[in-house]
């Protein structure tokens, strides 16, 4: 008797009894939706309050209504489908922004698409003049390979042309020539110049950024803030409201400050550094002491994410770091005749090892861009080392990208506390490339989120954008609804399904960019669901996503985004 009269005390502020006090009225109700809160049950409700940027009430339409006054804004939901913002963990809405300014992004398809690229700016500059071509991965042209030197030749005999592959260039004969490489040039420090059975270059070099540094303007790390801000809407627009910049400078995340005074952030960022020069602890101390920042000083729209480094190269252009060589498929689609090739770490582990160790002693979280699964082993193993060194728990030491995942990788990871972020669209764009280079028995845990799942690891799917403004031509396509597509339905671009086993459903791809994303930056108390108490950010769907076709999965369109609590796009007014 005693303990009921106790809780009837407790709940009478907030009861629903007759007599209670109306609680003041909300600025923002949402009615008549299928709300999939992604809580701990995911749970579904009708109808949510929102006041002063967060959610205050989660329920039935019913008692939605006591906080509806005169102010409140009311939007019907007309029974549609709304999520929780999503969260895209890996984006790179910095580079992206500082190349449109420069040259917009155009997808390139094929040779011949590539070639016309060429032709056309070729003829606008002088012959002198060095051509850099948007990024072009083997695994996304028709041809399933590089171009030859042959065929750049075709398109600009006389300017140097060098195609971008990230890890990867194909050179023509000018820029070869400009460059001073010839079959006497020696690898550079952990990269290849690839050379043909008579000894002469290829054209295609591996890991030799450093080398062409000098014929090469980069993107300014500071885009302007208006492009910036463009593609910032663009993600609002595709319901993501919150987002992980991936590889930034001091000044990047000053753009980002320069964006929030000006009230023009759009999405909330957490921004990731990247430590320039990681192959030399002295200059890593130096660095992370010198910061003019602490791990995850900030606020809810903005603060200072994780440390990057960079451990390997890429599996699309045939880097990635391997614990079995590529084989014979490899010749094809990357250009590797040697048969041993395992692709190659661009650090040596004890390089890894003391970039992790002295982030993780100044007390950051570290993350690590990691293809291969060798490079798996070896950034582990420097998680392991770091934690052992000064046990810290709950770092959320995070492998970036992890791609050939293994059960018992999986299980060390989830036992060292060590989360995945990585980008099933590039099972859609790649495996089919990949799966004749590399066999489809290795593809068939291409990208494993169920064996990463069962281990118990923290996953979160993301897009990893770095070009372009079109969610579907970008590269990568930052279409989240894509992402959750091929995560569920584990079909690449062709129809095609390899291995099907590591499908997840839809339920739990939900959660890999909702509530689980979260805990990415340590915000899974503040969003990540449509709870009362958390950050209102939501996203009315055009269609179920639960139950609507899989064909219709990556298709689906925000009809409104809100951020905050405040509609930061509407289909219906949208231009
Ligand atoms: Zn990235």
């Amino acid at each position: 008797m005693l303990r009921r009269v106790a809780l009837v005390l407790l709940l009478a502020p907030f009861g629903t009894g007759i007599g209670r006090q109306a609680p003041p009225p909300a600025d923002l109700v949402l009615r008549d939706a299928k709300i999939l809160t992604v809580d701990e049950r995911f749970s579904e409700a009708r109808a949510l309050a929102v006041r002063d940027g967060r959610f205050v009430a989660v329920g039935t339409n019913e008692e939605m209504r006591a906080y509806v006054g005169s102010t409140t804004r009311v939007l019907q939901g007309h029974g549609r489908t709304v999520i929780p913002g999503l969260i895209d963990t890996h984006v790179h809405a910095l580079g992206v922004a500082a190349t449109e300014a420069e040259q917009p992004f155009r997808n390139l398809r094929s040779i011949a698409e590539l070639q016309e690229w060429i032709r056309t700016d070729a003829s606008r500059r002088p012959p002198e003049s060095w051509i850099w071509t948007p990024r072009v991965y083997p695994t996304r042209l028709r041809e399933r390979r590089f171009p030859t030197r042959k065929e750049l030749d075709a398109a600009a005999p006389q300017h140097p042309v060098a195609v971008d592959g990230a890890y990867a260039l194909s050179l023509n004969t000018a820029a070869l020539r400009a460059a001073g490489i010839t079959r006497d040039s020696t690898d550079p420090p952990g990269g290849a110049i690839v050379k043909d059975g008579a000894g002469e270059p290829t054209g295609l070099l591996r890991n030799v950024g450093a080398l062409l540094a000098r014929f090469h303007t980069e993107a300014s790390a500071v885009p302007p803030l208006d492009i910036l801000q463009r593609v910032h809407e663009q993600y609002v627009a595709t319901g993501i409201t919150s987002v992980i910049e991936r590889a930034a400078t001091v000044e990047g995340y000053r753009a980002y400050e320069a964006l929030k005074r000006g009230d023009r952030l759009k999405v909330r960022a957490t921004v990731t550094i990247r430590i320039p020069r990681p192959d030399d602890s002295a200059e890593v101390e130096r660095f992370v002491s010198g910061l003019p920042f602490r791990f995850g000083s900030g606020d809810d729209w903005l603060k200072v994410g994780p440390l990057k480094i960079f451990t390997d190269g890429g599996i699309l252009i045939g880097t990635a770091f391997m614990r079995e060589p590529y084989g014979p498929g490899a010749h094809q689609l990357y250009a590797v005749d040697d048969p041993r090739y395992r692709g190659f770490l661009t650090l040596t582990p004890a390089q890894i090892a003391s970039a992790i160790l002295i982030g993780h002693t100044h007390g950051w979280q570290m993350v690590a861009h990691v293809t291969g699964d060798a490079g798996v082993d070896v950034v582990l193993d420097a998680f392991e080392a770091a934690q052992k060194a000064q046990p810290a728990p709950d770092r959320r030491h995070t492998l970036i990208h992890a791609y050939f995942v293994h059960p018992e990788t999986a299980a060390r990871a989830a036992r060292l506390g060590v989360l995945v972020d990585t980008q099933p669209a590039w099972y859609y764009k790649d495996a089919d490339a990949l799966a004749t280079g590399l066999g489809p028995e290795r593809l068939a845990h291409f990208i494993g989120l169920r064996t990463l799942r069962q281990a118990g690891v923290d996953v979160a799917i993301n897009t990893d954008h770095m070009f372009g403004l079109d969610r579907d031509q970008a590269l990568n396509p930052f279409n989240p609804f894509l992402t959750i597509y091929a995560a569920t339905t584990r079909r690449t671009e062709s129809g095609q399904v390899i291995g099907g086993d590591e499908a997840v459903s839809r339920q739990e791809a939900l959660r890999m960019m909702t509530s689980v994303a979260a805990r990415f930056s340590f915000d899974e108390k503040t969003r990540g669901s449509i709870e009362p108490g958390k950050l209102a950010d939501f996203v009315v769907l055009d269609e179920d996503i639960l139950t609507c076709s899989p064909d219709r999965l990556r298709g689906i369109r925000p009809e409104i985004t809100v951020v905050g609590g405040r509609v930061a796009f509407d289909r219906s007014t949208a231009k």
